[in-house]
């Protein structure tokens, strides 16, 4: 679906991941995570509205409870080597270095891929957040 857009060209696709959810109502099931490194002559906010538009067409119900299941999220990680921080988007995303299941599709499709806050790697973020969580 992103790749029929037209203005945004898939450069890479990760394996998708199982990963137990993460916060919000009790009872969800698993989900799938992957990341794609993608090329796009939308900027960032047009790019964010270009991936609402995609995930209602894929069927998500819009829901105002936080972290309530849905059948689809996609959100940006990075986008170059931007820092963006506003009412709509923020860039990294607020969870990068947080949470192994946005980091570990990311380090597998672009380990080198720098957090231009952190000024880390996506795999050194991505070794950190896993040792941590063996602890
Ligand atoms: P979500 O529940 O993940 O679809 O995101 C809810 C809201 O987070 C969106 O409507 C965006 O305005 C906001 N948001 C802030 N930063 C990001 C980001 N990096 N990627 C996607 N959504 C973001």
């Amino acid at each position: 679906m992103l790749r029929s857009a037209g203005v945004v060209e898939v450069v890479k696709v990760s394996s998708l991941y199982e990963t137990e959810p993460v916060g919000g109502p009790p009872g969800q099931g698993k989900y799938l995570d992957g990341a794609a490194e993608i090329r796009t002559s939308l900027g960032p906010h047009d790019l964010l509205k270009h991936l609402k538009q995609i995930e209602l067409k894929a069927g998500r119900t819009p829901s105002d409870v936080r972290w309530a299941p849905r059948e689809i999220d996609l959100d940006i990680l990075l986008y170059g080597d931007m820092v963006i921080d506003d009412s709509e988007l923020t860039v990294p995303h607020l969870l990068l270095h947080k949470r192994l299941f946005m980091i570990e599709p990311l380090a597998e499709i672009a380990p080198g891929a720098l957090h231009p806050i952190l000024k880390k790697t996506a795999l050194e973020i991505m070794k950190g957040l896993a040792t941590a969580e063996k602890r």
